[in-house]
Protein backbone atom coordinates (compact mmCIF):
# COMPACT_ATOMS: atom_id res chain seq x y z
CA UNK A 1 0.00 0.00 0.00
CA UNK A 2 1.38 3.55 -0.56
CA UNK A 3 2.21 5.70 2.18
CA UNK A 4 1.99 9.53 2.82
CA UNK A 5 4.29 11.57 4.50
CA UNK A 6 2.41 13.17 6.79
CA UNK A 7 1.32 16.95 5.34
CA UNK A 8 0.28 14.57 2.26
CA UNK A 9 -1.95 12.73 4.65
CA UNK A 10 -3.46 15.75 6.21
CA UNK A 11 -3.93 17.12 2.48
CA UNK A 12 -5.29 14.00 1.01
CA UNK A 13 -7.87 14.16 4.39
CA UNK A 14 -8.95 17.89 3.75
CA UNK A 15 -9.45 17.36 0.09
CA UNK A 16 -11.46 14.39 0.61
CA UNK A 17 -14.00 16.28 3.36
CA UNK A 18 -13.99 19.30 0.98
CA UNK A 19 -15.00 17.14 -2.18
CA UNK A 20 -17.61 15.21 -0.08
CA UNK A 21 -19.17 18.76 0.87
CA UNK A 22 -18.84 20.29 -2.45
CA UNK A 23 -20.81 16.89 -3.91
CA UNK A 24 -23.63 17.63 -1.71
CA UNK A 25 -23.47 14.57 0.37
CA UNK A 26 -26.73 13.08 0.80
CA UNK A 27 -26.22 9.41 2.26
CA UNK A 28 -28.40 7.99 4.67
CA UNK A 29 -26.91 9.14 8.21
CA UNK A 30 -27.25 5.54 9.45
CA UNK A 31 -27.88 4.77 12.53
CA UNK A 32 -27.77 7.94 14.87
CA UNK A 33 -25.18 6.00 17.20
CA UNK A 34 -25.99 8.67 20.51
CA UNK A 35 -29.71 7.11 20.28
CA UNK A 36 -28.44 4.14 22.86
CA UNK A 37 -31.62 2.36 22.15
CA UNK A 38 -30.59 -1.35 23.82
CA UNK A 39 -30.42 -0.27 27.36
CA UNK A 40 -29.71 -3.26 29.67
CA UNK A 41 -30.55 -2.45 33.34
CA UNK A 42 -28.17 -4.03 36.02
CA UNK A 43 -29.76 -7.41 37.33
CA UNK A 44 -29.42 -6.32 40.82
CA UNK A 45 -28.25 -3.23 42.83
CA UNK A 46 -25.46 -4.85 45.12
CA UNK A 47 -22.94 -5.56 42.25
CA UNK A 48 -20.80 -2.67 40.35
CA UNK A 49 -20.98 -2.78 36.52
CA UNK A 50 -18.36 -0.61 35.06
CA UNK A 51 -15.29 1.66 35.95
CA UNK A 52 -14.56 2.54 32.09
CA UNK A 53 -10.56 3.18 32.16
CA UNK A 54 -11.53 5.31 28.33
CA UNK A 55 -14.44 6.55 26.77
CA UNK A 56 -15.13 9.80 25.00
CA UNK A 57 -18.54 11.19 26.38
CA UNK A 58 -18.11 14.78 24.87
CA UNK A 59 -16.25 14.17 21.33
CA UNK A 60 -19.11 15.18 19.12
CA UNK A 61 -20.07 18.06 21.58
CA UNK A 62 -16.41 19.19 21.36
CA UNK A 63 -16.34 18.45 17.35
CA UNK A 64 -19.28 20.49 17.23
CA UNK A 65 -17.87 23.95 18.31
CA UNK A 66 -14.96 23.90 16.26
CA UNK A 67 -14.75 26.46 13.45
CA UNK A 68 -14.62 23.95 10.54
CA UNK A 69 -17.75 22.06 12.04
CA UNK A 70 -19.17 25.59 12.70
CA UNK A 71 -19.17 26.87 9.01
CA UNK A 72 -19.72 23.55 8.00
CA UNK A 73 -22.60 21.14 10.28
CA UNK A 74 -22.53 18.90 7.48
CA UNK A 75 -19.19 17.49 8.25
CA UNK A 76 -20.11 16.73 11.64
CA UNK A 77 -23.20 15.10 11.25
CA UNK A 78 -20.96 12.80 8.72
CA UNK A 79 -18.48 12.38 11.28
CA UNK A 80 -20.58 12.18 13.82
CA UNK A 81 -23.07 9.16 12.16
CA UNK A 82 -20.76 7.93 9.09
CA UNK A 83 -17.48 7.05 11.67
CA UNK A 84 -18.51 7.56 14.88
CA UNK A 85 -20.84 4.31 15.58
CA UNK A 86 -20.59 3.24 18.68
CA UNK A 87 -22.46 5.43 21.36
CA UNK A 88 -23.52 6.98 25.01
CA UNK A 89 -25.18 9.22 26.48
CA UNK A 90 -25.54 10.02 30.33
CA UNK A 91 -29.01 8.42 30.56
CA UNK A 92 -27.97 5.28 28.91
CA UNK A 93 -25.35 4.55 30.94
CA UNK A 94 -26.66 6.05 34.62
CA UNK A 95 -29.63 3.34 33.37
CA UNK A 96 -27.28 0.53 32.98
CA UNK A 97 -25.77 1.37 35.90
CA UNK A 98 -22.04 2.52 34.68
CA UNK A 99 -20.00 3.43 37.92
CA UNK A 100 -17.10 5.18 36.32
CA UNK A 101 -16.53 6.64 33.46
CA UNK A 102 -12.53 8.08 32.77
CA UNK A 103 -13.56 10.78 30.07
CA UNK A 104 -10.58 11.05 27.40
CA UNK A 105 -10.16 14.06 26.35
CA UNK A 106 -8.69 14.77 22.65
CA UNK A 107 -8.22 17.46 20.10
CA UNK A 108 -8.02 16.10 17.07
CA UNK A 109 -6.90 19.57 15.70
CA UNK A 110 -3.97 20.15 18.30
CA UNK A 111 -2.68 16.72 16.95
CA UNK A 112 -2.76 16.58 13.30
CA UNK A 113 -3.39 20.21 12.23
CA UNK A 114 -0.55 21.83 14.09
CA UNK A 115 2.17 20.42 12.26
CA UNK A 116 3.91 22.76 11.18
CA UNK A 117 4.37 24.50 14.70
CA UNK A 118 4.40 20.67 16.10
CA UNK A 119 4.12 20.76 18.98
CA UNK A 120 1.05 23.68 19.10
CA UNK A 121 1.76 26.32 21.78
CA UNK A 122 -2.28 26.63 22.32
CA UNK A 123 -2.84 23.16 23.02
CA UNK A 124 -2.51 23.64 27.05
CA UNK A 125 -5.50 26.26 26.27
CA UNK A 126 -8.06 24.14 24.39
CA UNK A 127 -7.15 21.32 26.68
CA UNK A 128 -8.77 23.55 29.18
CA UNK A 129 -11.31 24.30 27.06
CA UNK A 130 -12.06 20.53 26.66
CA UNK A 131 -12.36 20.30 30.53
CA UNK A 132 -14.36 23.37 30.96
CA UNK A 133 -16.62 22.08 28.15
CA UNK A 134 -17.34 18.64 30.53
CA UNK A 135 -17.89 20.34 33.44
CA UNK A 136 -20.48 22.75 31.88
CA UNK A 137 -21.97 19.76 29.96
CA UNK A 138 -22.32 17.88 33.49
CA UNK A 139 -23.89 20.86 35.82
CA UNK A 140 -26.49 21.24 33.29
CA UNK A 141 -30.15 20.09 35.02
CA UNK A 142 -30.41 17.60 32.30
CA UNK A 143 -27.14 15.65 32.82
CA UNK A 144 -26.37 16.44 36.57
CA UNK A 145 -29.38 13.87 37.46
CA UNK A 146 -26.79 11.34 35.83
CA UNK A 147 -23.12 11.74 36.33
CA UNK A 148 -21.15 14.02 38.71
CA UNK A 149 -17.73 15.03 37.84
CA UNK A 150 -14.64 13.77 40.40
CA UNK A 151 -12.38 16.13 41.21
CA UNK A 152 -9.58 13.86 43.20
CA UNK A 153 -10.05 10.31 44.96
CA UNK A 154 -11.99 11.77 47.89
CA UNK A 155 -14.85 12.97 45.55
CA UNK A 156 -14.78 9.54 43.58
CA UNK A 157 -15.32 7.99 46.99
CA UNK A 158 -18.54 10.09 47.86
CA UNK A 159 -19.92 9.45 44.63
CA UNK A 160 -19.56 5.72 44.99
CA UNK A 161 -20.79 5.41 47.82
CA UNK A 162 -24.16 6.14 46.72
CA UNK A 163 -25.45 2.83 45.05
CA UNK A 164 -27.48 2.39 42.85
CA UNK A 165 -31.43 2.74 43.88
CA UNK A 166 -30.15 5.39 45.84
CA UNK A 167 -31.67 8.91 44.62
CA UNK A 168 -27.58 10.34 45.29
CA UNK A 169 -26.28 7.73 43.09
CA UNK A 170 -24.31 9.27 39.94
CA UNK A 171 -21.89 8.03 37.58
CA UNK A 172 -18.77 9.41 38.80
CA UNK A 173 -16.80 11.20 35.35
CA UNK A 174 -13.23 11.59 36.01
CA UNK A 175 -10.74 13.75 33.79
CA UNK A 176 -8.50 11.68 31.11
CA UNK A 177 -6.12 13.21 28.10
CA UNK A 178 -5.19 11.39 25.42
CA UNK A 179 -2.02 12.03 23.72
CA UNK A 180 1.01 14.44 25.17
CA UNK A 181 0.30 16.70 23.00
CA UNK A 182 -1.97 18.51 25.18
CA UNK A 183 1.18 19.75 27.02
CA UNK A 184 1.56 21.72 24.11
CA UNK A 185 5.25 21.19 24.37
CA UNK A 186 5.25 22.71 28.24
CA UNK A 187 5.95 20.59 31.30
CA UNK A 188 4.47 23.15 33.04
CA UNK A 189 1.08 22.55 31.28
CA UNK A 190 0.82 19.50 33.95
CA UNK A 191 0.62 21.71 36.78
CA UNK A 192 -2.75 23.53 35.34
CA UNK A 193 -4.43 19.79 34.21
CA UNK A 194 -3.59 18.33 37.58
CA UNK A 195 -5.20 21.00 39.37
CA UNK A 196 -8.34 20.13 37.53
CA UNK A 197 -7.72 16.52 38.75
CA UNK A 198 -6.45 15.33 35.67
CA UNK A 199 -6.29 11.89 36.56
CA UNK A 200 -4.52 10.08 33.60
CA UNK A 201 -2.49 10.83 30.90
CA UNK A 202 -1.89 8.97 27.74
CA UNK A 203 1.53 9.95 26.54
CA UNK A 204 1.36 9.55 22.92
CA UNK A 205 -1.18 9.25 20.25
CA UNK A 206 -1.15 8.67 16.86
CA UNK A 207 1.78 10.61 15.52
CA UNK A 208 4.78 11.53 17.88
CA UNK A 209 4.93 14.65 19.33
CA UNK A 210 8.30 14.71 21.19
CA UNK A 211 7.11 12.39 24.02
CA UNK A 212 7.58 9.11 22.67
CA UNK A 213 6.66 7.20 19.31
CA UNK A 214 3.53 6.04 18.46
CA UNK A 215 3.05 2.66 16.13
CA UNK A 216 0.68 2.92 12.89
CA UNK A 217 -2.61 2.27 14.26
CA UNK A 218 -3.79 2.40 10.47
CA UNK A 219 -1.57 1.66 7.60
CA UNK A 220 -3.26 5.22 6.42
CA UNK A 221 -1.60 6.81 9.39
CA UNK A 222 2.55 6.70 8.95
CA UNK A 223 4.47 8.79 11.09
CA UNK A 224 6.60 9.25 7.94
CA UNK A 225 8.17 12.63 7.88
CA UNK A 226 8.03 13.29 11.44
CA UNK A 227 10.71 15.60 12.83
CA UNK A 228 11.26 13.59 16.32
CA UNK A 229 12.78 10.51 16.88
CA UNK A 230 11.34 7.25 14.80
CA UNK A 231 11.82 5.49 18.40
CA UNK A 232 11.33 5.20 21.67
CA UNK A 233 10.36 7.76 24.91
CA UNK A 234 12.44 11.17 24.38
CA UNK A 235 14.50 13.32 27.23
CA UNK A 236 10.79 15.53 27.41
CA UNK A 237 9.26 12.31 27.65
CA UNK A 238 11.27 10.75 30.73
CA UNK A 239 10.90 14.49 32.68
CA UNK A 240 6.97 14.56 31.81
CA UNK A 241 6.72 10.76 33.16
CA UNK A 242 8.49 12.38 36.83
CA UNK A 243 6.38 15.43 36.69
CA UNK A 244 3.18 13.47 35.98
CA UNK A 245 4.53 11.09 39.57
CA UNK A 246 4.93 13.91 41.28
CA UNK A 247 1.50 15.37 40.76
CA UNK A 248 0.10 12.20 41.50
CA UNK A 249 -1.18 12.07 37.59
CA UNK A 250 -1.35 8.18 36.32
CA UNK A 251 0.98 7.42 33.40
CA UNK A 252 -1.27 5.68 30.37
CA UNK A 253 1.00 3.25 27.97
CA UNK A 254 -1.87 2.94 25.63
CA UNK A 255 -0.36 4.23 21.75
CA UNK A 256 3.07 3.99 22.51
CA UNK A 257 5.28 1.85 20.30
CA UNK A 258 6.57 -1.44 22.23
CA UNK A 259 10.32 0.59 22.06
CA UNK A 260 8.78 3.19 23.56
CA UNK A 261 7.28 1.25 26.33
CA UNK A 262 10.40 -0.69 27.58
CA UNK A 263 11.75 2.68 27.77
CA UNK A 264 8.79 4.05 29.78
CA UNK A 265 8.91 1.10 32.05
CA UNK A 266 12.43 1.54 33.01
CA UNK A 267 11.58 5.42 33.62
CA UNK A 268 8.57 4.79 35.95
CA UNK A 269 8.73 3.93 39.14
CA UNK A 270 5.21 3.59 40.37
CA UNK A 271 2.69 1.53 38.81
CA UNK A 272 1.96 2.21 34.94
CA UNK A 273 -1.34 1.47 33.18
CA UNK A 274 -2.67 0.68 29.53
CA UNK A 275 -6.17 1.89 29.82
CA UNK A 276 -7.42 0.70 25.79
CA UNK A 277 -5.63 -2.32 25.04
CA UNK A 278 -5.09 -5.48 23.22
CA UNK A 279 -2.66 -8.48 23.25
CA UNK A 280 0.09 -8.68 20.33
CA UNK A 281 -0.33 -12.68 20.72
CA UNK A 282 -4.00 -12.21 19.71
CA UNK A 283 -4.27 -9.48 17.63
CA UNK A 284 -0.78 -8.95 15.74
CA UNK A 285 -1.01 -5.07 15.27
CA UNK A 286 1.71 -2.16 16.13
CA UNK A 287 -0.30 -1.28 18.27
CA UNK A 288 -0.88 -4.14 20.42
CA UNK A 289 1.63 -5.02 23.83
CA UNK A 290 3.43 -8.21 24.11
CA UNK A 291 3.03 -10.74 26.40
CA UNK A 292 6.17 -9.53 28.32
CA UNK A 293 4.34 -5.75 28.87
CA UNK A 294 1.51 -7.30 29.57
CA UNK A 295 3.12 -9.12 32.48
CA UNK A 296 5.26 -6.22 33.86
CA UNK A 297 2.15 -3.43 33.79
CA UNK A 298 0.64 -6.45 35.94
CA UNK A 299 3.43 -7.48 38.22
CA UNK A 300 4.16 -3.82 39.00
CA UNK A 301 0.67 -2.89 40.02
CA UNK A 302 -0.86 -1.83 37.27
CA UNK A 303 -3.90 -2.06 34.91
CA UNK A 304 -4.66 -3.48 31.32
CA UNK A 305 -7.60 -1.87 30.32
CA UNK A 306 -9.22 -4.27 27.57
CA UNK A 307 -10.53 -2.27 24.84
CA UNK A 308 -13.84 -2.67 22.99
CA UNK A 309 -12.73 -3.13 19.31
CA UNK A 310 -12.37 -6.52 17.77
CA UNK A 311 -10.64 -5.03 14.70
CA UNK A 312 -7.44 -4.42 16.86
CA UNK A 313 -7.96 -7.33 19.23
CA UNK A 314 -7.88 -10.55 16.68
CA UNK A 315 -6.42 -10.88 13.59
CA UNK A 316 -9.16 -10.25 11.30
CA UNK A 317 -8.20 -9.97 7.33
CA UNK A 318 -9.34 -5.82 7.24
CA UNK A 319 -11.27 -3.26 8.98
CA UNK A 320 -14.33 -4.71 6.86
CA UNK A 321 -14.38 -8.06 7.82
CA UNK A 322 -13.61 -6.89 11.51
CA UNK A 323 -16.98 -4.87 11.43
CA UNK A 324 -18.69 -7.76 9.85
CA UNK A 325 -18.02 -10.47 12.22
CA UNK A 326 -16.09 -8.52 14.94
CA UNK A 327 -17.90 -9.25 18.52
CA UNK A 328 -18.05 -9.46 22.05
CA UNK A 329 -16.12 -12.80 21.63
CA UNK A 330 -13.22 -10.96 20.82
CA UNK A 331 -12.92 -9.39 23.66
CA UNK A 332 -14.06 -11.67 26.04
CA UNK A 333 -11.39 -14.01 24.44
CA UNK A 334 -8.57 -11.36 24.82
CA UNK A 335 -9.80 -10.87 28.61
CA UNK A 336 -9.63 -14.49 29.41
CA UNK A 337 -5.99 -14.96 27.61
CA UNK A 338 -4.86 -11.45 29.99
CA UNK A 339 -5.79 -13.19 32.70
CA UNK A 340 -3.79 -16.50 31.59
CA UNK A 341 -0.60 -14.56 31.05
CA UNK A 342 -0.23 -12.82 34.14
CA UNK A 343 -1.97 -15.30 36.51
CA UNK A 344 -4.34 -13.54 38.53
CA UNK A 345 -7.50 -11.32 37.51
CA UNK A 346 -6.34 -8.48 39.46
CA UNK A 347 -5.13 -6.59 37.36
CA UNK A 348 -7.42 -6.19 34.32
CA UNK A 349 -9.85 -3.44 33.58
CA UNK A 350 -11.43 -2.39 30.46
CA UNK A 351 -11.63 0.90 28.24
CA UNK A 352 -14.32 0.25 25.99
CA UNK A 353 -12.87 3.59 23.56
CA UNK A 354 -16.64 4.09 22.64
CA UNK A 355 -17.81 7.39 20.90
CA UNK A 356 -14.36 7.57 19.90
CA UNK A 357 -14.26 6.41 16.06
CA UNK A 358 -13.95 3.22 16.76
CA UNK A 359 -15.88 0.34 15.25
CA UNK A 360 -17.01 -1.80 17.78
CA UNK A 361 -17.96 -5.15 18.38
CA UNK A 362 -21.38 -6.02 15.92
CA UNK A 363 -23.39 -7.15 18.66
CA UNK A 364 -22.72 -4.01 21.07
CA UNK A 365 -23.36 -0.19 19.47
CA UNK A 366 -23.54 1.35 22.61
CA UNK A 367 -22.29 1.94 26.29
CA UNK A 368 -25.77 1.13 27.85
CA UNK A 369 -25.58 -2.46 26.42
CA UNK A 370 -22.50 -2.81 28.73
CA UNK A 371 -24.37 -5.94 30.61
CA UNK A 372 -23.79 -8.02 27.32
CA UNK A 373 -20.51 -8.34 28.27
CA UNK A 374 -20.83 -9.11 31.83
CA UNK A 375 -23.40 -12.14 31.07
CA UNK A 376 -20.16 -13.41 28.65
CA UNK A 377 -17.71 -13.02 30.85
CA UNK A 378 -19.71 -14.77 34.03
CA UNK A 379 -20.31 -17.89 31.02
CA UNK A 380 -16.66 -17.99 30.71
CA UNK A 381 -15.10 -17.45 34.02
CA UNK A 382 -18.07 -20.44 35.37
CA UNK A 383 -20.45 -17.55 36.60
CA UNK A 384 -18.30 -16.48 39.34
CA UNK A 385 -19.64 -13.13 39.87
CA UNK A 386 -16.88 -11.86 41.79
CA UNK A 387 -13.88 -12.05 39.68
CA UNK A 388 -16.25 -10.36 36.67
CA UNK A 389 -17.10 -7.52 38.62
CA UNK A 390 -13.59 -7.10 39.45
CA UNK A 391 -12.25 -7.48 35.61
CA UNK A 392 -15.34 -4.36 35.26
CA UNK A 393 -15.10 -2.16 37.89
CA UNK A 394 -13.32 -2.90 40.95
CA UNK A 395 -9.88 -3.16 40.08
CA UNK A 396 -10.11 -0.52 38.78
CA UNK A 397 -11.65 1.66 41.37
CA UNK A 398 -9.29 0.04 43.67
CA UNK A 399 -6.26 1.49 41.41
CA UNK A 400 -7.64 4.92 40.93
CA UNK A 401 -8.18 4.82 44.86
CA UNK A 402 -4.39 3.90 45.62
CA UNK A 403 -2.45 5.88 42.50
CA UNK A 404 -4.67 8.66 40.92
CA UNK A 405 -3.54 11.95 43.57
CA UNK A 406 -3.92 14.96 41.18
CA UNK A 407 -6.68 17.71 41.94
CA UNK A 408 -6.63 17.01 45.49
CA UNK A 409 -8.57 20.23 47.15
ZN1 LIG B 1 -6.86 5.73 21.74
Amino acid sequence: MNTFSRREFLRFGVLSAAGIVATGYTGTLAGCASSCPDVIAPPTHRRRVLADLHVHPMMNTWLRRTPLAVSNPLLADIAENVFNTTGMTWKTCFEAGIDVLCAAHFNVFDEWLSMPTDPNPEAPANTLRMIELLEEELTKPENAAYAKLARNRIELREILSHRKGDPRYRIAVIHALEGGHALGGRIESLDQFAKRGVALITLTHFFNKGIASAPNAYPFFPDAGSRWPAQGLSEFGASVIRKMEELGIVVDVTHSTSTAINEILCVSTKPVITTHASARTLGDHPYSLYDEQIQEIAKRGGIVGIILYPYILSNFRGEEAAKEHGSLRDVVRTIRYTYKICGTHKHIGIGSDFSGYIVGPRDMKCLGEIDKLRRMLLDEFDQDEQIVEDMMANNVIGFLNDYWRSGQV
